[in-house]
């Protein structure tokens, strides 16, 4: 049984293909620049080969067809006939209230996505162009809908609440619904099965440390609280994105700046975050080494992004009374142990103790707390694609 995993970005699909017997992936691989000059795909398979093909890709439907032609391919591919693939599953950012589990494909499923589309004007619509290319490509062939949402369904009213009139929920449906859902829900459940945690009666806090970044409360199996709300922009300082800010200021800077929706818009999910503060770059890499260049800049960016995830963990220890985990992922939360040991300090009120060289020479996955602390602290590295997968299994296999 094999599966597709398709995530439609604004100029990019990543892809995967999964052997669910196995439990491996098959290919991977990322098509890039989608309708822009210099498109390429990055491509690679299970048995080593790794290649990059530039081609002319102007739509979403020519890149899945090009993807296929790869799968398909007597070296670059893995499987013979395109028969073989038995689902597509795909990565959808909002499901707002609609969807509270991942979902299986239809017409009128698409009809209501499209109508959450206004929740999610930056994402959904490109996820639904994905789904409508992949059913003229590989037509009869079921597709699955998983969401960023689905995992933080169970956060309770007066969290997921904006304390705005009331009548502006019930309207638009403006409330918290979170992100990263598929990437919290991972590296939650690889704890329990991986570092004996029990689920029953667990306190979580998972952190997702990417160019994107969110932090969610895990209690006993559940989210009950995240970072990210209505959009991707609140909460956490990200590389681009502002995170939390008085909503006042964003009123005054749009009229003192003369900026108009599209203008703020761009200022608040592009050039803010470590990008903004540095004015260097919005890659962690990057403030890392202008920290050590003396780039005083660079450094009130960098503390500015670890103040707020500590506050961020304090805050989630309070509404679960305690944390038993904290879990690091993405990009920065697995490959940045200054960072780790940064957010990990002075948390002797929570008995928590980092084991600096565990942390230094970490690769992968692993525990980085001392054998004393009371709080386990580890990295887990994400497999957002892996959770598609077995949903769209689950999934299909009720058909
Ligand atoms: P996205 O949210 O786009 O999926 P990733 O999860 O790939 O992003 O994370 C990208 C971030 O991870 C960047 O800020 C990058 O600098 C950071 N990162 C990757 N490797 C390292 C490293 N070795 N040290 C510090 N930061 C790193």
């Amino acid at each position: 049984m094999k599966i597709l995993v398709l995530n439609c970005g604004s100029s990019s699909i990543k892809y995967q293909l999964f052997d669910m017997v196995e439990k491996n992936w098959l290919v991977k691989g990322n098509v890039q620049k989608i309708g822009l000059l210099g498109t390429y795909i990055s491509h690679e398979n299970c048995k080593n080969i790794k290649i990059r093909l530039d081609r002319e890709i102007p739509d979403y439907q020519k890149g899945i067809e090009e993807i296929l032609k790869l799968l398909v391919d007597p070296e670059l591919g893995v499987i013979k006939d395109l028969s073989e693939i038995k689902a597509v599953g795909h990565r959808v950012v909002h499901g707002g209230e609609v969807f509270k589990d991942h979902t299986l494909i239809t017409d009128e499923m698409i009809d209501a996505l499209e109508h959450l589309s206004n929740l999610a004007p930056l994402h959904n619509p490109q996820n639904i162009r994905g789904i409508l290319s992949a059913q003229q490509v590989l037509p009869g062939i079921p597709q699955v809908a998983v969401f960023d949402t689905a995992f933080h369904q169970t956060i309770p009213s007066y969290s997921y609440m904006y304390p705005l009139p009331y009548s502006i929920y019930m309207k638009d449906k403006v409330r918290r619904y979170g992100f990263h859902g598929t990437s919290h829900y991972f590296v939650s459940r690889r704890a329990y099965a991986e570092y004996g945690i029990e689920k029953k009666n667990s306190k979580v806090i998972t952190c997702h440390l990417g160019n994107g970044a969110s932090i969610t409360a895990v209690h006993n199996g559940n989210s009950v609280d995240t970072s990210m709300g209505m959009t991707p922009v609140e909460g956490l300082m990200m590389g681009t994105r502002v995170g939390d800010i008085d909503a006042g200021a964003l009123l005054h800077i749009m009229t003192t700046e003369n900026l108009n929706v599209t203008e703020i818009n761009n200022l608040i999910n592009k050039q803010s975050g470590l990008l903004g503060i540095s004015g260097i770059s919005f890659d962690m890499r990057d403030i890392r080494t202008a920290i050590s260049n003396g780039g005083d800049r660079a450094k009130l960016a960098y503390d500015m992004f670890v103040y707020r995830i500590r506050k961020y963990i304090g805050s989630y220890s309070a509404v679960m009374n305690g944390v038993d985990a904290i879990i690091f992922t993405g990009g920065i939360g697995e490959n940045s142990a200054d960072v780790r040991k940064d957010i990990c300090r002075d948390f002797d009120y929570l008995g928590l103790k980092i084991d600096n060289d565990l942390n230094v020479s970490l690769k992968g996955q692993g525990m980085i707390s001392a054998p004393d602390s009371k709080v386990k602290v580890m990295v887990i590295p994400t497999n957002e694609e892996l959770v598609i997968a077995e949903a769209t299994y689950r999934l299909v296999g009720k058909i």
